[in-house]
C-alpha cells in the first residue's frame, strides 16, 4: 500500500513520482552525512545538501497538497473525514516517521479553510470493519487484511474502498441528523487513506 487516500468513488491518489525521487536522494544524502567527521568542513558542507533537500520536499509536498484539496474542495460540497488523532496514533502503533512526515495533517488543515463544509466521523466508528452492504461487523479483521469476505452476505470487500462508503455513510447521516430541514446539494465523497510504508494510518472520506 503506497496510496495517499482512496476515494469512495474508487480513485486512489498516491504522491507524485518526483517526491518519491527527492525523498529517495535525501536518503543517499543523508547516508552520506551519517559518514563524514563531525565538524569537518565537509560535514557542514553536507549538512546543508541535505537541508536544502529537505525544504525542496517539503515545498513540493505543500505544492501537491495546496492542489490536490482545491480540487477536492472544488468538485465536492461536503468533505467527511474521520477524526483521527494523528499525533497518538503514531505514538501508539509506532508509525513514527511514516505518520508525522507525510502531510496528511497539512491536508486536512487545508481542507478545512477550502472546503465547503467538512463533516468529522468519530474516530471510533468501525468503518473499515463494517461491510457496507449488509453492515455486519467483522471483529478479526486485521490491520493488514486488505481484502476480505463478508461472512454475512459473501461480498468480497476492498479494505479502504468499502470504509469509504461507510464514513460517506455516517458522514452523510450526520449531516441530515444536523439539517434536517434542509436540503443537502450534489455531494462527492471520498474515503481517503493514508497509507504510507504499509500501514494504514489515516482515512477521510469527501
Ligand atoms: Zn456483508
Amino acid at each position: 500500500m503506497s496510496h495517499f487516500f482512496v476515494d469512495s468513488q474508487n480513485n486512489k491518489g498516491e504522491y507524485p513520482k518526483f517526491y518519491r525521487q527527492a525523498q529517495e536522494t535525501l536518503a543517499r544524502e543523508q547516508r552520506r552525512l551519517s559518514h563524514c567527521k563531525k565538524g569537518s568542513n565537509n560535514y557542514y558542507k553536507q549538512k546543508l545538501v541535505v537541508a536544502l533537500i529537505h525544504e525542496k520536499i517539503s515545498n513540493q509536498r505543500k505544492d501537491w497538497l495546496n492542489k490536490l484539496s482545491c480540487q477536492i474542495a472544488k468538485d465536492n460540497d461536503i468533505v467527511c473525514l474521520e477524526d483521527l488523532n494523528m499525533k497518538g496514533m503514531s505514538q501508539t502503533l509506532n508509525f513514527g516517521k511514516s505518520v508525522s512526515d507525510n502531510g496528511w495533517g497539512q491536508f486536512v488543515n487545508m481542507l478545512n479553510y477550502k472546503a465547503k463544509s467538512v463533516i468529522k466521523v468519530d474516530k471510533w466508528y468501525p468503518s473499515s470493519k463494517t461491510c457496507n452492504h449488509c453492515g455486519t461487523k467483522n471483529v478479526n479483521l486485521m490491520l493488514n487484511d486488505r481484502v476480505w469476505t463478508c461472512s454475512e452476505c459473501g461480498t468480497v470487500i476492498e479494505r479502504d474502498y468499502n470504509a469509504s462508503q461507510n464514513i460517506l455513510d455516517e458522514g452523510m447521516r450526520l449531516v441530515r441528523k444536523n439539517r434536517k430541514n434542509k436540503t443537502v446539494g450534489t455531494t462527492g465523497l471520498a474515503y481517503l487513506c493514508l497509507a504510507q510504508q504499509g500501514y494504514r494510518v489515516g482515512s477521510h472520506c469527501l
